[in-house]
């Protein structure tokens, strides 16, 4: 049983890391009345939070068949979630509920058989997806590259404007009068935070600081993931595409005026120097395989950041007396935020003294909403 947490209104909130999840619980927090400081090392406008450097796809179906069952039953609340929280922050247009398409060049169409398999299997009658064959898809993504002969189309999943939406938080944030710190690297303690300018004390700190937070959790680990960010008018997707391949399963993201984020790698390394050669061809190629009309696109930017993540691959949330941790969000941070950050806000208010543990192994809610 965890320690007791539970907040009244009015109490004083230290938010550790203005990643995802900091940046939503601080604003919840302070919509419930609290005084929220919240801290991160770097700048607050351009996070080093891998929130900045994700996709932001919401992808239960996709993330099942490398995932536990649980990450798709916490995914498909997010999938109900966020478009309240969007509301909630003026800002529905940041969500896209069109669905993702999975091709497979056809030489490499076993790779969609199999992944089929594997959805089947992960979820039986719950897998819900269309096989489409060339037409299907060209009438769905025109400007995908002709050689495609059979793809799935996933109607459940979505995407949403991930850096966008952490600067609405932050507004947000600042509006109901929370505390900012940019530039601020802190260490965690019950009840207390240490700062570069000292000690500080406050009813609750919640840590959530995503890899920074190896010194409270020496299992995190960090796996790096490169993307590239390009521009062009000449492609105009409107829904993530995944490309299946032998070797890796890569994704183009279509973001507003034309920029889309290619990614990503998954490389067991805490090394976060530049992309490399090799990833910067595969990612190049396979975006050009899927459209040759990307070959003048023009690169804007190349991203690597690590993703937060426990020997298990699923996310933890502790509860001491005075602090809270919440961390191992792993390659589905938005997937999975909907629900940790629930979670996390439960326990909070006094409603939810159960283990997160308990949570990741409840039984799967038996209806299925599309
Ligand atoms: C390439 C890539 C693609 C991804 N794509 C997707 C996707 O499409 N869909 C999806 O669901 N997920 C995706 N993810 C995963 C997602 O980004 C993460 O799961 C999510 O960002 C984790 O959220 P977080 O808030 O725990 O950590 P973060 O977002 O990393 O935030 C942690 C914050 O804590 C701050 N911090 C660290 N140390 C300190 C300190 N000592 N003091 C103060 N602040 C500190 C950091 O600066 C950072 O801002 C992707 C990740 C990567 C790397």
């Amino acid at each position: 049983m965890p320690a007791i947490v539970t907040l009244n209104a009015g109490h004083t909130v230290a938010v550790a890391g203005a990643g995802l999840l900091g940046r939503l619980v601080a604003w919840q927090l302070l919509r419930d009345g609290h005084a929220v400081s919240l801290f991160d090392a770097g700048d607050l406008d351009t996070p080093p939070a891998a929130a900045w450097t994700a996709a932001g796809m919401v992808a239960p179906l996709c993330e099942t068949v490398v995932s536990e069952r649980c990450v798709y039953d916490m995914g498909r609340l997010a999938l109900a979630q966020w478009p309240r929280w969007l509301e909630e922050l003026e800002a529905p247009s940041l969500w896209h509920r069109r669905g993702s398409l999975m091709v497979a060049h056809p030489q490499d169409e076993g790779e969609l058989a199999q992944f089929r398999r594997d959805l089947d299997g992960a979820l039986g009658a719950s897998a819900h997806y269309a096989e489409l064959d060339a037409a299907g898809l060209n009438e769905l993504e025109p400007d995908l590259a002709g050689g495609f002969r059979h793809g799935l189309f996933l109607e459940e999943e979505a995407h949403l404007d991930n850096r966008e939406l952490l600067a609405r938080l932050l507004e947000a944030i600042r509006r109901l009068g929370g505390e900012c710190h940019g530039h601020c690297p802190v260490e965690t303690f019950p009840g207390e935070l240490e700062t570069p300018a000292g000690r500080r004390t406050f009813d609750l700190v919640i840590d959530c600081r995503g890899t920074g937070a190896r010194p409270r959790h020496p299992s995190l680990r960090g796996v790096r993931g490169e993307t590239l960010h390009v521009h062009t008018d000449e492609v105009h997707f409107t829904r993530p595409v995944r490309l299946m391949h032998p070797r890796y399963q890569l994704y183009v993201v279509p973001k507003p005026g034309g920029r889309f984020v290619i990614g990503a790698t998954q490389i067991e390394s805490e090394d976060r120097s530049p992309i490399s050669l090799q990833s910067s061809l595969e990612l190049s190629s396979a975006l050009y395989t899927l459209s040759p009309a990307f070959a003048e696109a023009r690169i804007l930017e190349q991203g690597v950041n690590l993703r937060p993540a426990f020997r298990d691959n699923l996310p933890h949330v502790t509860c001491h007396d005075g602090l809270i941790t919440a961390n191992g969000l792993f390659r589905h941070g938005y997937l999975l935020a909907p629900a940790v950050a629930g979670h996390l806000l439960a326990v909070v208010r006094g409603r939810g003294a159960q283990p997160f543990a308990d949570v990741l192994a409840a039984p799967p809610p038996q209806e299925h909403t599309p």
